[in-house]
């Protein structure tokens, strides 16, 4: 056993007695977890998600072997002490002041050396880092990608301005401490923002991106692109996911919020035909790239909002249209809007999957479904994110019988949960609705968007 592993395993076991193995966990505030034993988190998620579904089967949460160092993306802020030493690290809770982390239980180790190795070459290079009240400095954060299955590390360095002194030597130095170093990019945020990346990217060194096997396929990740930051579990939440599906090859499929089109990729090889909707245009990219890449030709991606695609779809005539029968979901945090929902309840798909790192959100959405016609038959908790207070979910929803005998002529659709009066005379749910948008409201301001790929690690709580 080497001594790297060693640390490991000494670091797993204090972890599961419940010792807290990390020195900043009270200030960083990342690991809510943290000092309890990882089968008891697993308990304490279990009673949450069923808490937050209502009456629904829950399985037990599936966890990880070893639930330490599985974030594959790592970003650091760059500022500097009181005595003006560089420092980088996370936000403290509630604040802007940069908690120093040398290195992180849950994150990739290669990833925090690099992001140390930076530190330390800024002096040499005479890199400034950025200030965020006077806008003066150069070097805002690092974001660091590592593959999984490739071993591939894409570095990204978040600079204030395109222009990087000494920008060859740098990349040399770096690439010299780290031959692992598959490629870098010089990222350019000039604006005043909490988004940690901007739009544009150079490439210093590379293929500006990373590539990563999962499920059989291969996919490219650019900087901006979503992709999990556990891929361990989300080869387990996959499976899951398409066991649910139960496809048979004769199916069309929609993969709502598909990102760089992983799910919809995974389920091609066993449907007819996929249809993946997704918002960030170089997810898309990335999506359309993979599916070339993989010589999956039995999928299209649309680059819109996947409740105006929905919405487009299900107004076209169910006798003109081809019939969905699965859709797998995978919103962000917020869950999804009321126009995507009832998009899909008039699409009528026998089954729907969906997928959500957000308990409350999804019990909020399960339940217009569960009125709307679909019956929610299993939740599997999925442990993509141990030590933090995050779990993610893939359930199964199938449509009712009595639904789907009125929906095959595309009449309109007519609910199974009760009506009030007026209800039953408009014809639709206001209390429904209204307490649907008040939800949304307040998941938004509480949670903000789950996936905000670019926006800062908000002070103890971090984006995936
Ligand atoms: N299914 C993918 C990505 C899930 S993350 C995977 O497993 O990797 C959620 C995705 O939803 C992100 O890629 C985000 O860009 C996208 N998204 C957010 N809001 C959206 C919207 N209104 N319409 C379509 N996609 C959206």
């Amino acid at each position: 056993m080497g001594k790297e592993q060693k640390n490991v395993c000494a670091q797993h076991k204090g972890a599961e007695r419940g010792q807290g193995a990390c020195p900043v966990a009270k200030k960083c505030g990342g690991c809510q977890l943290q000092g309890i034993p990882y089968r008891k988190q697993l308990d304490q998620k279990h009673a949450l998600v069923k808490q937050c579904v209502g009456d629904v089967r829950v399985l037990p949460p599936i966890g990880m072997t070893d639930p330490l160092h599985y974030r594959n993306k790592v970003h650091a802020a760059f500022g500097r002490d009181r005595k003006g030493n560089v420092i980088c690290g996370v936000y403290e809770s509630g604040t802007h002041r940069i908690v120093p982390v040398e290195s992180c239980m849950i994150e990739d180790a290669r990833a925090d050396a690099i992001i140390a190795t930076i530190r330390g070459l800024l002096k040499s290079f005479k890199i400034k880092t950025y200030d965020e009240d006077s806008g003066y400095g150069l070097l805002r954060h690092v974001m660091v990608r590592t593959a999984h299955a490739t071993g591939e590390i894409l570095v990204v360095l978040v600079l204030a301005s395109p222009i990087l002194p000494a920008k060859n030597n740098f990349v040399k130095a770096l690439r010299a401490a780290h031959p692992e170093i598959t490629s870098i990019v010089l990222n350019v945020n000039d604006r005043r923002t909490s988004m940690v990346l901007g739009e544009r990217n150079i490439l210093l060194y590379g293929k500006g991106y990373i590539e990563d096997e999962l499920c059989g396929n291969r996919y490219r990740i650019s900087p901006n692109s979503f992709y999990q930051v556990n891929a361990v579990q989300t080869a387990v939440l996959y499976k899951k996911a398409m066991e649910y599906a139960h496809l048979t090859g004769k199916e069309t499929v929609i993969d709502a919020y598909c990102g760089i089109g992983t799910i919809g990729m995974t389920a091609a090889a066993h449907a007819k035909q996929v249809i993946g909707v997704e918002l960030n245009p170089s997810a898309v990219k990335d999506a359309i790239a993979n599916a070339k890449r993989n010589g999956c030709k039995n999928i299209s991606f649309y680059n819109e909002d996947a409740g105006n695609y929905m919405r487009k779809l299900a107004s076209v005539p169910a006798r003109e249209r081809v019939p969905v029968d699965v859709v797998f979901m995978d919103p962000p945090r917020r869950g999804s809007s009321e126009t995507f929902l009832e998009a899909v309840t008039l699409l009528a798909p026998r089954r729907v999957v969906y997928i959500s790192c957000d308990p409350h959100t999804l019990g909020r959405d399960l339940d217009y479904m569960r009125k709307h016609g679909y019956r929610i038959m299993e939740c599997q908790p999925v442990d993509m994110f141990p030590y933090t207070d995050d779990i993610e979910n893939v359930v199964l929803l199938e449509k009712t019988k009595t639904e789907r005998k009125r929906t095959k002529n595309g009449l309109e659709i007519e609910r199974t949960g009760k009506r009030n009066e007026s209800e039953r005379k408009s014809g639709t749910s206001k209390s429904g609705n209204r307490r649907h948008q008040e939800e949304l409201r307040k998941a938004r301001a509480a949670a903000g968007s789950r996936r905000p790929e670019a926006s800062k690690p908000k002070s103890g709580k971090r984006t995936h």
